[in-house]
């Protein structure tokens, strides 16, 4: 259907950048300096996500320059996220490429990528190490995943982030998920298809700042927790039942103990004790199954994933627009 755009561009690299005015020129180099060297075709679609510091000046002095230069900017900061999904319905390639605008994505590592596309990979994921990271964020960050591990059905792996090559099929099927609470790392795994991955070794950040502080970083982990499965509540209900059987048994013992030594009641701080740590847990499983009520409402609002303050991208316009409808301006 569109297959003859596909051909025309071959490579996309999709960059989400929010307030990166600092690197963005000196990334843009680097990066068309590599794919310049590639021999095949390439665009580059920017997603500037509500930046307030004159990140869309640039991008939009980085499109007039080049045609293979592509921007849509948002109304205010929708998250990366959002940026990603906005950049995967801008790019027309067979290749796509999602990476960071502030260097910590090495440019250079573009080659190899392609080259394992080439082999037939769906999905070539460029691996961190955690070299020059704080000691206690990587503790955290390892003791994360670990917990993952158990809880969620679908694999995710440290240092695997959004730095990765898709190809055109698993785009389309990305671009198929319709949920506005999008965890990409999860639905990243979630599509599957062919996968490969290389570790690369973590380099500082060029210039700028990093957006993503402790508490942010905590809710990110959250949702990615909550949005893939809905073990937690299957974790209440277990707590619930050994919980119930504990107190059955309690139960029992005072009575036979009342039976054979007969009746004194002590214990009231065993009693205060109790009923603190059951409402405790009372509190805290309404607290999952107002976060999964919470998330039912967000999503039944379906509201778009972002809105479009301008674009230069002719292809499609229509912010918040189905996939549907950008195949059908597509192959228009
Ligand atoms: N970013 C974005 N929207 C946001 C936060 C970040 O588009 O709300 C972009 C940012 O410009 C960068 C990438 O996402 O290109 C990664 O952000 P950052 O470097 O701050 O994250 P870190 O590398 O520290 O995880
Ligand atoms: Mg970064």
């Amino acid at each position: 259907m569109f297959t003859e755009h596909v051909s025309d561009t071959r490579i996309s690299v999709i960059v989400p950048c929010f307030n990166e005015s600092e690197v963005i020129d000196t990334f843009h180099s680097a990066l068309t300096a590599v794919l310049e060297q590639t021999t095949e075709r390439y665009e580059i679609c920017y997603v500037d996500d509500g930046s307030s510091d004159g990140t869309l000046e640039k991008l939009r002095r980085l499109a007039a320059c080049a045609p293979q230069v592509r921007y849509t900017s948002f109304s205010r900061n929708f998250g990366k996220e959002a940026a990603m999904f906005a950049g995967m319905r801008m790019s027309l390639g067979a290749a796509v490429i999602l990476m960071d605008a502030d260097l910590q994505h090495p440019p250079g590592l573009l080659p190899r990528m392609l080259e394992l596309h080439r082999h037939g990979y769906d999905q070539v994921i460029a691996q961190r190490d955690r070299t020059g990271e704080g000691a206690l964020r990587t503790a955290a960050s390892r003791t994360y995943y670990r917990l993952v591990h158990h809880f969620m059905d679908v694999a995710l792996v440290d240092g695997a982030g959004d730095f990765r090559l898709l190809s055109r099929r698993a785009v389309d099927a990305l671009l198929l998920l319709p949920e506005n609470n999008r965890f990409s790392k999860g639905l990243f795994c979630w599509i599957g298809f062919d996968t490969v991955s290389f570790t690369y070794q973590n380099a500082p950040r060029a210039g700028g700042r990093s957006k993503w502080g402790g508490r942010r970083l905590l809710e990110y982990g959250i949702d990615g927790l909550l949005s893939f499965n809905s073990r937690p509540l299957r974790l209440a209900i277990h707590a619930g039942l050994s919980l119930f059987l504990s107190a059955v048994a309690y139960a029992l013992w005072i009575a036979v103990s009342a039976v054979l030594n007969g009746v004194d009641t002590p214990g009231y701080a065993t009693l205060v004790a109790v009923i603190v740590a059951l409402s405790g847990i009372q509190l805290a499983t309404l607290g999952v199954v107002g976060e999964y009520v919470g998330r039912i409402y967000h999503e039944s609002k379906r509201r778009p994933h972002y809105l479009v303050r301008e674009t230069d991208d002719t292809f499609h316009d229509a912010p918040g627009s189905l996939p549907v409808t950008v195949a059908a301006t597509r192959s228009g």
